[in-house]
């Protein structure tokens, strides 16, 4: 394998005989003879011999197969019209599970189950053999999934760019009541998935120095890696169309460096190989903190720089000149993540292609497009100058050059506004400096997007307050969506069969027709259809609790869940304070009409947040008494499911009664758990935050619990000295669950186990839990008193349902396709 920079050689094809393959067809039969083919020709295996991972590889084969032909097609076309593509750049691809997702794809669910059959397997262990695919921590790498799902089933030119870690997302395992964390190779018994592609390989480089040739910058002596392409096609509905998933991997550069390095010193040659491959080893397991580690920018880099490359290298291909790339490129950065890909597009464009600057700049400035996913502080991304400096010194000269001239204009528009250019100054000069990487973003991307409306509307508010008075055209707002493919047609096949058995399929392409379901929502009949489609999944997933973690739970209790990374801001120990305060009730009063409620949790903490893994154990500890006290019975139940993960959301998602989503006013920049529940059939409790704002308009706020202080109260709050000590002493209850946590009623063996969480609650309480307790537990009677009237209760689910259109990837891709990008589909179907 040797690295090119060029376009790869290709055989010549000057056939003697038509280049023929054998036309595949979906019959139970054709599939048959497709896995039986594949188990022996590609697995190479037989009857007798192969495993239940031989039988699982030989399907996915036979339905990769089935997707192969539209694959090529969807490239084919993209190329034919040498049409404009987005390029999707993000360090996170949460995909899961891939061999449901193409069987229904591909329309071949039912007969590849029964072929399955036929051949002796087991299809439903097949399924779960299949790991996730884990290359990200949470909503952000889940979104970056749904869009290309939805990029594909709309026929959208375009690509995902990312990288291909050794190793994802952590396996989270539960010890004693605490989070253990397994390293996931998922890669271990083979990816069916894949495909290497050596020709497109390219080098990364890193370190060095700068020299000056005549007006050109020459960027000397690097230590350099290796970028090599797999590719994973990601079908869209109906197989519209195929989308490219290309992830890089990480080789060591081979012979010159190894032999200056280490001069025949074979161990330390092959160190020297395995530190520069440590760059696509690991996804950094940090939701929403940024912890500024220097291997992290390798990696950013790193799949930055190869992305680039390639894509340049594809359209050089057709164009002489760059004077097409803004209308041929769009490359959206997915967070700031891959902001490096501004000063390495001006790098390639100026050092390598000589380009003139101002020219190159005036290319980029119509190419880039950015999300901002979070306003938190403590997750906005800076680079020490010095760090920068030191790995990619060009990068840093050139941040420099825009920033300057950048100043310049601040400085002619604005003149006298000298705080004004220190605030907005791509280096943050106070104390050590450093790179602000949203700022860089924003300067380069013509468009800049929140990803709900009062996240939008807080962005350009508070942490690019100053650019939008800059350039107030820049800003704009695409909410979230989610795929239903994935998220209703796959998770919840009872449900999705009694959809269609009224409004009929069309809604997994046109989510919107759920509407109809508004005028059945009354019916008994359908009401009581609905209600035992979702028996039948809380059926499912508690055997699923069962098994994982040994409680045993009643079906017709109230499924009350909270499900997302856990992190002080999402306030999973809110609810926390409410499960107890419910359980010191229920021993004051047992003989009053309990609604029997089963609070469900599930989450992986940062491996260093100290504070989430605590929530952990003192979710486990509370789940341990609650659930061994005989007074208690049926009445409240408390399970921790362990190792949260997407096919683990496929099970729960469905069976949720009460979704929870209770962040701090203003903190959840959208949530897309929010949606997956509510299109389920849950109802939300929620505060007035993110996307609940837009679910609660959406189904109406009759038919959602809302409750607490809103984003405006919330910095009243604080501006006034906010005080937790003042609710805990005014209020009874919440000053009980408190202190039965603080004297270690939960943790007898170590009564002051919790001590941290009790002393942060009074004394700083940043998040504000004791300003919103009094009204979330006020509300969690109103849910009781609903759930008591079955049929109420699930008119209102059913309306949640109805209300759901909007909230599709497909709505946000399109939105993104026209308004952003400037993209058009090249496949399409009614
Ligand atoms: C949807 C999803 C998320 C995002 O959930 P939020 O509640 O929006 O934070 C995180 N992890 C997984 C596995 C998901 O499927």
């Amino acid at each position: 394998m040797s690295p090119t920079n060029t376009a790869p050689e290709t055989i010549a094809a000057a056939p003697t005989a038509p280049f023929e393959y054998d036309h595949l067809e979906n019959s139970v039969e054709a599939l048959r003879k497709s896995i039986a083919n594949r188990l022996v020709y590609a697995v190479g295996k037989d009857l007798r011999s192969a495993t239940k991972r031989d039988w699982m590889f030989a399907l996915f084969h036979a339905v990769r197969d089935r997707c192969m032909d539209r694959w090529r097609q969807s490239l084919a076309a993209a190329q034919d019209a040498d049409a404009k593509r987005v390029y999707y750049l993000s360090m996170e691809f949460l995909t899961g599970r891939a061999l449901t997702n193409a069987l229904l794809a591909a329309g071949i669910y039912d007969a590849a189950r029964t072929a399955c059959t036929q051949l002796g397997a087991d299809f439903d262990a097949l399924i779960d053999m299949e790991s996730d695919a884990g290359l990200g921590n949470g909503g952000l790498g889940r979104l970056a999934a749904c869009f290309l799902d939805s990029l594909a089933t709309l026929g959208l030119p375009g690509m995902g760019y990312g990288i291909r870690y050794d190793y994802g997302m952590f396996a989270q395992r539960i010890q004693d009541g605490r989070q253990v964390e397994e390293p996931d190779y998922w890669l271990v018994s083979g990816n069916p998935g894949e495909f290497m592609r050596p020709e497109f390989s390219y080098t990364v480089r890193f370190g060095g120095r700068l020299a000056q040739d005549g007006d050109q910058v020459r960027w000397a002596d690097t230590d350099d890696v290796i970028a090599t392409a797999y590719d994973t096609g990601i079908p869209g509905h109906e197989l519209t169309s195929v989308t490219t998933l290309r992830l890089w991997t990480a080789r060591a550069s081979g012979g010159i460096n190894l032999d200056a390095f280490n001069k025949g010193d074979y161990m330390r040659a092959v160190e020297a190989k395995n530190q520069s491959e440590n760059v696509s080893r690991v996804l950094y397991p940090d939701d929403s903190t940024e912890h500024g580690k220097e291997l992290r920018l390798r990696q950013e880099y790193f799949f930055v720089s190869a992305s680039l490359q390639d894509i340049l290298r594809r359209y050089l291909k057709r164009h002489g000149s760059f004077e097409n790339l803004a209308d041929k490129v769009a490359i959206h950065l997915n967070d700031t993540h891959p902001a490096l890909a501004v000063p390495e597009l001006m790098r390639l464009l100026v050092d390598e292609h000589h380009v003139d600057w101002d020219t190159a700049w005036g290319l980029c400035q119509k190419i880039f497009s950015y999300t901002n996913h979070t306003l938190m502080s403590e997750a906005l991304e800076t680079w020490p100058v010095d760090l920068m400096g030191r790995l990619l010194p060009r990068h840093l000269r050139i941040i420099y050059d825009l920033n300057a001239a950048f100043l310049a204009e601040v400085h002619d528009r604005f003149p006298g506004e000298n705080d004004l250019l220190r605030r907005v100054s791509l280096i943050d000069e106070r104390g050590q400096r450093r790179v602000r990487m949203a700022y860089l973003s924003v300067l380069a991307s013509h468009q800049v997007n929140g990803v709900s409306a009062l996240h939008s509307n807080l962005m350009v508010e508070t942490i690019f307050a100053d650019f939008a008075r800059i350039w107030p055209e820049r800003f704009c707002n695409k909410t979230n969506g989610i795929t239903p493919r994935r998220w209703l047609s796959q998770a919840n096949p009872s449900l999705s069969a009694l959809i269609d058995s009224r409004i009929g399929t069309g809604w997994r392409r046109h989510l919107d027709q759920l509407a109809q379901l508004a005028d059945l929502a009354a019916d008994p009949e359908f009401n009581n259809a609905f209600r035992l489609a979702k028996l039948q999944n809380k059926k499912r997933l508690a055997e699923r609790i069962a098994r994982e973690t040994g409680v045993v739970v009643s079906p017709d209790s109230l499924f009350d869940v909270q499900v997302k990374r856990m992190h002080e801001y999402k306030r999973q120990l809110l609810n926390v304070l409410h499960v107890v305060t419910r359980y010191q009730q229920i021993l004051a009063h047992p003989n009053a009409n309990w609604v029997p409620r089963t609070v469900i949790f599930g989450g992986k903490a940062a491996s260093a947040y100290y504070m989430a893994k605590l929530v952990i154990k003192l979710i486990n500890d509370v789940a341990r008494t609650v659930n061994n006290d005989k007074r208690i019975g049926d009445k409240l139940k408390v399970v921790f499911i362990p190792n949260y993960r997407v096919s683990l959301a496929e099970v729960i998602m469905p069976a949720a009664d009460l979704s929870e989503q209770i962040s701090t006013a203003g903190t959840e920049a959208s949530g897309t758990g929010n949606m997956k529940f509510a299109l389920n059939g849950a109802l939300t409790i929620g505060t007035w935050d993110g996307a609940n704002i837009e679910i609660a308009e959406n189904v109406g706020l009759d038919n959602i619990f809302i409750f607490g202080n809103r984003t405006e109260q919330v910095a009243a709050l604080r501006a006034s000295g906010y005080n937790p000590r003042r609710y805990y002493e005014h209020n009874y209850d919440l000053k009980t669950a408190i202190d039965r946590i603080a004297e270690g009623a939960f943790s007898p063996e170590e009564p002051g186990r919790f001590h941290d969480i009790t002393r942060t609650l009074l004394e700083s309480d940043y998040y504000l839990l004791l300003a919103d307790y009094t009204d979330y537990v006020a509300t969690q009677l109103k849910v009781d008193e609903l759930y008591r009237q079955p049929a109420e209760w699930t008119r209102k689910a059913i309306l949640n349902v109805a209300g759901m259109g909007t909230f599709s990837s497909d709505r946000t891709i399109g939105e993104y396709a026209e308004q952003i990008w400037n993209i058009q589909p090249l496949f399409t179907t009614d």
